[in-house]
This record gives C-alpha cells, sequence and structure tokens, in this order.
C-alpha cells in the first residue's frame, strides 16, 4: 500500500452544504471532533443557488396555517408515498429551524409589521415561505458559515487551534465509505487540487452530498451532483428508496442553448406570474387533475383575486405542484402550442410594476438580462421543464437519519429518501435540511458515544480504494483504446434524457438499461492523461461509477412501477393506482461486497425488491376528509 495520510476525527460530514452544515454544527456542539468534506468551495453548494426560500408554517401571512396543514400539504404532494414520520417531523420542527438561524444571523424579508415575510409556493395552502429576495439559499449558507468559524474560534480559545474541533476540507472529493465488520470506519478521499489521496477514520459518517441531475441532460443541477452519496450509500451496503421519482421543474431557461437547463424559480409564479401558450392563452386551467379539483380555481378571474383574498378564493392552477405543471408545459410543446424555442411563456411583465419585478425578483431579472438578453419586466420570459431534484435517496430511520443497514452511516439532505414521497413541494428541501441535516449530527454524536471500540478500517478496504482511483490512469493496460468519459458522460445524460425523462414507456426504459450496461463495462475503461494535479478527466471519470449507479436505480425502479405517480409519469400507465400507494422500491447493490467488483455487467449492478410502506398513524390520517383519503390509500388501508 502506498502512503496513505489518516487522520482521526469522531463524525465525518460529506458534503457542505444546508445538511452538511446543519450536521456539523449539531455534531461538534455535542462535543464530537468533526471534520467536513466538500467536492467544491466551501460556501459553494447546490443550497447556495436555492432562490424561493425555506418552507415552515410559521403563521406570518395567514394565521391559519399550523404545522398540520404543512403535513398535509406534503403528503398530497408527495401523492401519499412519504414516510408520514419524516413529513410530520417536518412540518413540526421547520418553524423552530427558521427562528435559530435568526439567532444565528440571518435576516429574512419583513411584513409591514415587522414579522418575517412568508410567500406563495406552488402546492401550500397558505404562504409559507420565508425569503430572502430571491436569495435565500445564499442567506442560509452565509448564516451556517458564519456559525461555524463562530464554533471554530471557541475551539481557538480553548485549544489554540480553529481546526481542533471542526475542520473542513475543501475541494476533496470522498469515494468509498470505508467499513470494519460491516461497520462504518472512516472514508477515502483525495484532494482535487494535489490528487493526494488521504482517508479520515471515523466511526460515524454523515453523507450530505446532494442530487443527480449530472446524469441528465438538461437540468438546473451543476457540476457536483453526479450521485456521489447515493452511490458511497449503495457501495457500502446501505439500501436506496423512491429512486423511481425524479423532479422536473416546470419552469428552466430553453434559450440560450448554453443556458438551458438553468432554474427559473417558482416564486415567479407564487408572487403572480402566469404561463401562456402560444395562442395567449393560460393553459393550467385545463390540466388540473382531478384531486386537485376542489382546490384550484376554475377562472382566471378568481385566481387572479387569489393573491388579494387567499380566504375566499382559491389558487390559481399555475401554483399546482411543479410533476403537474411540468407535464403541462410538456404537452403543450407536444401539441404544437409552444414558445419559438420549444418552451411555453411565464410573464411578469403585465403582471406586476417593473418596480416590484425588480425588487423581489432581482436574481431572475439579472439572469435573464445577462444570459438571454430578456427584460422580464418588458417582457414573458421562455421556459421549459429542467431536471431538478432527485426524491429518491438513502432509506433511513426517520427520526435518526442512520442509513438502514450500515451501522455508523447517515444520511441527511437529497440524498436521503422517503421525506418527499413522489414529489417534492417547493421550498421543503431547504426546511428538510435543516430538520433532517440537525436530526442527522445530533444522532451520529449520540452513536460515537455509545460505542464501546471505535472500528478501525482494514487496510484491504484502502488499497483496493486507491487502485480503484487510480484505474483511469492505466485504462489502456490490457488491450483496447481508452474511453473518453467526456464522451461517455455526454452518452449517459442524453440516455437519460431521452428514456427515463420527464415522460417514460415501457420500450424505452429497457433500452435505457441495456444503454447503460454497455456504458458501464465502456466506463471500466474510462482513461485520462496526465498526472492527478487538479485533472478534471480524471474526476470525471470517478464520478461515472456513481452516475452510472444512480442511473440504473432510475432506470430499474422506473420500469417497475407500473403506474403514474409524482415526478414518475408512464405514457403506457397514466393513471396513479392506489395499489402502489404503500409500496416502496428498495435498489440495492447486486454484489453486496462492493469492492469485490462490479458484477455481471449484463444483469446489472442493482437488485430490486419491494417493500411495503408503514402504516400512517391514524391521528395523522385523520386531518384529511374521508373523500379525499378514498382517492390514495389502498383498499386494506381503507378497511383499516
Ligand atoms: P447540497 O447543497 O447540494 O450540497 C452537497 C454538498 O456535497 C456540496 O458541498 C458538494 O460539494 C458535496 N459533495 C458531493 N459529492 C461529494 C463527494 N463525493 N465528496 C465530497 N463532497 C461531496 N429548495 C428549496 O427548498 N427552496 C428553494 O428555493 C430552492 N431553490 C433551488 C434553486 C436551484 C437553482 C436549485 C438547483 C435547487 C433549489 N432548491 C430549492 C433545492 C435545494 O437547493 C437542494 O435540494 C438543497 O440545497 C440540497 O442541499 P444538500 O445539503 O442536500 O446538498
Amino acid at each position: 500500500m502506498a502512503h496513505v495520510d489518516r487522520q482521526t476525527w469522531d463524525v465525518v460530514v460529506v458534503g457542505a452544504g444546508g445538511a452538511g452544515l446543519r450536521a456539523a454544527i449539531e455534531a461538534r456542539e455535542a462535543g464530537m471532533r468533526t471534520a467536513v468534506i466538500c467536492k467544491s468551495l466551501f460556501g459553494k453548494a447546490h443550497t447556495v443557488m436555492a432562490e424561493g426560500g425555506i418552507a415552515a408554517s410559521m403563521g406570518n401571512a395567514n394565521e391559519h396555517d399550523t404545522w398540520q396543514v404543512h403535513f398535509r400539504d406534503t403528503m398530497r404532494g408527495g401523492k401519499f408515498l412519504n414516510h408520514w414520520r419524516m413529513a410530520e417531523l417536518h412540518a413540526r420542527e421547520a418553524p423552530d429551524r427558521v427562528w435559530e438561524l435568526e439567532t444565528w444571523g440571518a435576516l429574512f424579508d419583513r411584513t409591514a409589521d415587522g414579522r418575517i415575510s412568508q410567500r406563495n409556493f406552488g402546492g401550500h395552502e397558505y404562504p409559507r415561505l420565508a425569503h430572502v429576495g430571491d436569495r435565500t439559499g445564499l442567506e442560509l449558507i452565509r448564516t451556517l458559515q458564519q456559525k461555524i468559524v463562530s464554533l471554530q474560534q471557541e475551539d481557538e480559545r480553548v485549544s489554540g487551534s480553529y481546526e481542533e474541533g471542526l475542520k473542513v476540507f475543501q475541494e476533496c472529493t470522498v469515494t468509498r465509505v470505508l467499513t470494519a465488520d460491516g461497520q462504518v470506519a472512516g472514508v477515502f478521499c483525495y484532494d482535487r487540487e494535489s490528487g493526494r489521496f488521504f482517508v479520515l477514520e471515523a466511526p460515524a459518517v454523515v453523507l450530505a452530498t446532494g442530487g443527480i441531475g449530472k446524469s441528465f441532460k438538461v437540468t438546473s443541477n451543476s457540476w457536483e451532483y453526479t450521485g456521489d452519496g447515493h452511490a458511497l450509500a449503495l457501495l457500502a451496503g446501505a439500501p436506496l428508496i423512491n429512486m423511481e421519482f425524479v423532479q422536473f421543474h416546470p419552469t428552466g431557461m430553453v434559450w440560450p442553448p448554453s443556458v438551458k437547463g438553468i432554474l427559473v424559480t417558482e416564486s415567479v409564479r407564487g408572487d403572480g406570474g402566469v404561463l401562456r401558450n402560444s395562442d395567449g392563452k393560460r393553459f393550467m386551467f385545463d390540466y388540473v387533475p382531478d384531486v386537485f379539483k376542489e382546490k384550484y380555481a376554475e377562472s382566471e378571474a378568481e385566481g387572479d383575486r387569489w393573491y388579494e383574498d387567499p380566504d375566499r378564493n382559491r389558487r390559481p392552477p399555475e401554483l399546482l405542484p411543479r410533476d403537474e405543471v411540468a407535464r403541462a408545459i410538456n404537452a403543450e410543446v407536444k401539441a404544437g402550442r409552444g414558445s419559438p424555442h420549444g418552451g411555453v411563456f411565464l410573464d411578469v411583465s403585465t403582471r406586476m410594476p417593473a418596480e416590484v419585478i425588480t425588487r423581489r425578483l432581482p436574481s431572475m431579472h439579472h439572469q435573464f438580462k445577462e444570459l438571454a438578453d430578456v427584460d422580464i419586466t418588458a417582457e414573458p420570459m421562455e421556459v421549459g421543464p429542467t431536471c431538478h431534484y432527485v426524491m429518491g435517496g438513502v432509506e433511513v430511520d426517520p427520526d435518526t437519519a442512520a442509513a438502514s443497514g450500515v451501522p455508523g452511516l447517515f444520511a441527511a439532505g437529497e440524498v436521503a429518501g422517503g421525506m418527499h414521497g413522489s414529489n417534492r413541494l417547493g421550498g421543503n428541501s431547504l426546511s428538510d435540511l435543516l430538520v433532517f441535516g440537525r436530526r442527522a449530527g445530533l444522532y451520529a454524536a449520540e452513536y460515537v458515544g455509545g460505542l464501546r471500540a471505535r472500528p478501525i478500517p482494514e487496510p484491504r478496504s484502502i488499497d483496493a480504494a486507491e487502485a480503484e482511483a487510480l484505474r483511469p490512469f492505466s485504462a489502456e493496460e490490457g488491450g483496447g483504446p481508452a474511453e473518453n468519459p467526456y464522451a461517455l458522460h455526454q452518452e449517459l445524460q442524453q440516455s437519460m434524457n431521452d428514456l427515463v425523462g420527464i415522460i417514460r414507456r415501457e420500450g424505452e426504459m429497457a433500452e435505457a438499461l441495456q444503454r447503460l450496461a454497455k456504458l458501464r463495462v465502456r466506463a471500466r475503461r474510462a482513461g485520462v492523461e496526465g498526472h492527478r494535479q487538479y485533472n478534471p478527466g480524471w474526476h470525471l471519470s470517478l464520478d461515472l461509477r456513481n452516475m452510472l449507479l444512480v442511473s440504473e436505480c432510475v432506470a430499474r425502479a422506473a420500469l417497475e412501477r407500473t403506474e403514474s405517480r409524482g415526478g414518475h409519469t408512464r405514457e403506457d400507465r397514466p393513471e396513479m393506482d392506489r395499489r402502489w400507494r404503500n409500496v416502496n422500491l428498495v435498489c440495492q447493490l447486486a454484489d453486496d461486497d462492493g469492492a469485490a467488483g462490479d458484477p455481471d455487467p449484463a444483469l446489472g449492478q442493482i437488485r430490486l425488491s419491494r417493500r411495503e410502506t408503514p402504516p400512517i398513524r391514524r391521528d395523522l390520517l385523520e386531518l384529511f376528509d374521508k373523500d379525499e383519503l378514498v382517492k390514495y390509500l389502498t383498499d386494506e388501508e381503507l378497511s383499516r
């Protein structure tokens, strides 16, 4: 074994977005020496890009809002596939987490009487999103970073070192979670700049690595979102659930091509923006599904009145959950009623004064002016669906965020599954990060505190991780030309976009699995030239393993689920089927010993099984009308 630096910590947090930072703060406050490691620069995580706000039933904009209403909206949005306990904890604890941010220095926008202002978002019954203009994620990350620095200053006063109790390793990537006798023992990492390998030994690892969007061609996600945490969990032996549910946000930019997919925040619609087709028609009124009919306006006049008088009018259908709006846009474009560049029109210019637009939506104004030369105060935007968020992720215990089956492994934020069911409501991610990030840090610390002995990573697993990471430098050995990692990535993204995208068909998903199997064989020969110092081609070669694993999970689970629900739409099975209401599809590595190498590529790497979800607690079911439950629950559940 070549020399690999080793350091010892109590808790390692992989990811420095909202979930990771909140977990790290909690673990450090519980007295654990905590390391945070992130692929990009500290402060540059997806969370920083979040625009619209944090959903929390503070009741500032409408006093009728409570955690129970938030719970109800979240379950409806997820079409009742959410883990009810996660949805409950999330709705109950989100307001405290927002208040906590203010005590740490965040400053949210205010109402006229000085309370935290809350805005409308799709699927939320009341205005609920605490926000800072359309730059909420920036304020969230800035505040958590500031809290981390203040903890480091405390440590310095006691120990003389800022990094004694809490250290951030930035621009470093984890490629393996190391185990010993099935328990977490640390992580194997490389420093992106120097290419140097190192091991962080720790009995608890919190995965907080975000999403998988870079497996798709059109996405709002940035370069780091290659499903690393999902893959790390699978390779360590932990299952993933709900992977068929990928959220296509209805409004990404469609023009110019270089920025296709970049997000246009839902706040645009929340604040009054409307969707129109090429005939100028507000088409969303034609797309209200039966389950939502009673809750949405039937006419433009009623929808418009709702902004001023929400208690006596129903909300406009532009504010349906994202999956519904994305499908409607897709259908309009397909029917030939799209905009010149293949989207539809999103208009605020005729809905509010220019001064209000630039004050409430400064980033959107800037984004369209700079990137598309469109002034959104004077003309409509062109928008279309973009791959945005993955509902699926690591199966976790709802209270402790502990991953199933691997003691010492925890997961929080977008990498964890269950909370959002088949579709996430806007604003529910930032609150999810804070609620479950805190819980992951807390219970990781408790787990470490309760250990009698610390597992030590096995030397052979470190050797194997090192050999795996170095393979792209010797791809040509053993004959045959090396494969170009960029070409492989493009083929993967195109396949996922075309064959497992917003509208799915059985034959196409089966074809996707075949293409993925071939790509996986080729990816083993992904080769790079040069050396280990800042070599992006090498980094991508390593990321391909992760994207191929998660893509197979998505395709396999999507093929298996023979219904349409939330972020999973099948042309051949267009209806939601109540018999699938309480079924989770569980993805596990086919060859449980991931370190031993990929299993037979023809068979795939993922084993799929079905698991019944736990029954929803009775008092929570009683929050819904019986008429509504009949639309969702299985016959057995209804008879119980
Ligand atoms: P992230 O913030 O994505 O952070 C992941 C971290 O993991 C990063 O630090 C990354 O470098 C690190 N990482 C990844 N892989 C590795 C590895 N192998 N080794 C080391 N580090 C690794 N949600 C809302 O609720 N409200 C909004 O208004 C909203 N707006 C959004 C706008 C945009 C443009 C986008 C893209 C998303 C938006 N979302 C919003 C969704 C939300 O921002 C994300 O779901 C959320 O920020 C994910 O947070 P996270 O902590 O789970 O991960």
